[in-house]
């Protein structure tokens, strides 16, 4: 046991372990015990639409473009997302925004831990290569209000997940040159959270407005910095996707700003419909 488990005892919160006061061991990380883990979550293997990651169910066709992407061409190259948003992963997400306890933050390492899987699948289908990871912005409003951008955490922590292995792999240091993998080189300019706009609200509005109203900069730079970012595959990092608005218009910056070869996004979670 470690100290941590002795001043915060951890119990599964899943629905199997409901009631039954299933204490966590030492090598049982987060907020769950591997089955409820398995259970109540909805794990996305792989999107019914590999462009915009949408997941229509288990044992869905799968698509190349579904009819949303063919209808509204985006400037992203693909989503992909761990899980689905349902009642039990939303839950567990807002309690992490509003707190960093240490289970939390371990449930939402694991989480990260399977977009390795469709890392391995972009890069078989895209020719996925050293990518830049980059967190999509808050608004400063919104980082004023929880003290953090959840999105920078776990863009910063895929960049160690992909070092480590990086590290793993090499025999020689050198390969390691000084080429970044990391960069919070976006901004938001977006006066308030409703530019995050839900389906519904899209709809009511259709036209260019959900993605025209969120507005997307890049940080003033120095010329050596820039020159790092430039023409490469970039990972946008964000904690959830539900319309895909977001990641068209970070996307559209990167590319023109940028030059980015290749935008995708990765989420925890994916809202579906
Ligand atoms: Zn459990
Ligand atoms: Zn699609």
């Amino acid at each position: 046991m470690s100290w941590l488990d002795i001043i915060f005892p951890r119990y599964c919160l899943g629905a199997n372990c409901e009631g039954q006061q299933r204490l966590l061991n030492k090598y049982e990380l987060g907020l769950l015990c591997p089955e409820c883990r398995d259970k109540n979550l909805t794990w996305i293997d792989q999107p019914s639409c590999l462009r915009c990651g949408q997941w229509y169910g288990e044992g869905a066709l799968t698509f190349d473009q579904c009819r949303n992407c063919i209808d509204q061409p985006h400037a992203y190259t693909a989503i992909r997302s761990s899980l689905v948003a349902d009642e039990h992963s939303m839950e567990l997400l807002k309690a992490w925004k509003y707190d960093k306890q240490v289970g939390i933050w371990q449930e939402m390492q694991i989480w990260t831990q399977a977009w390795q899987k469709h890392i391995d699948n972009l890069t078989e289908i895209h020719d996925l290569q050293h990518p830049l990871i980059v967190p999509v912005p808050t608004t400063r409003a919104s980082y004023m209000k929880r003290g953090f951008n959840q999105a920078e955490w776990l863009a910063q922590e895929l960049n160690k997940q992909l070092n480590k292995q990086l590290i793993k792999q090499l025999t020689k240091q050198t390969a390691l040159d000084g080429t970044a993998n990391y960069s919070d080189c976006l901004i938001s300019k977006n006066k308030n959270k409703q530019a995050r706009l839900l389906r519904s609200q899209r709809l009511k509005n259709p036209g260019s407005k959900g993605a025209a109203s969120q507005q997307f900069d890049i940080k003033k730079l120095r010329q050596s910095t820039k020159a790092k970012l430039l023409n490469r595959d970039i990972l946008l990092i964000d904690d959830i996707c539900t319309t895909g608005a977001t990641a068209h218009a970070c996307a559209k910056v990167l590319k023109r700003e940028l030059k980015a070869r290749n935008v995708f996004l990765l989420t925890l979670l994916r809202k579906t419909w």
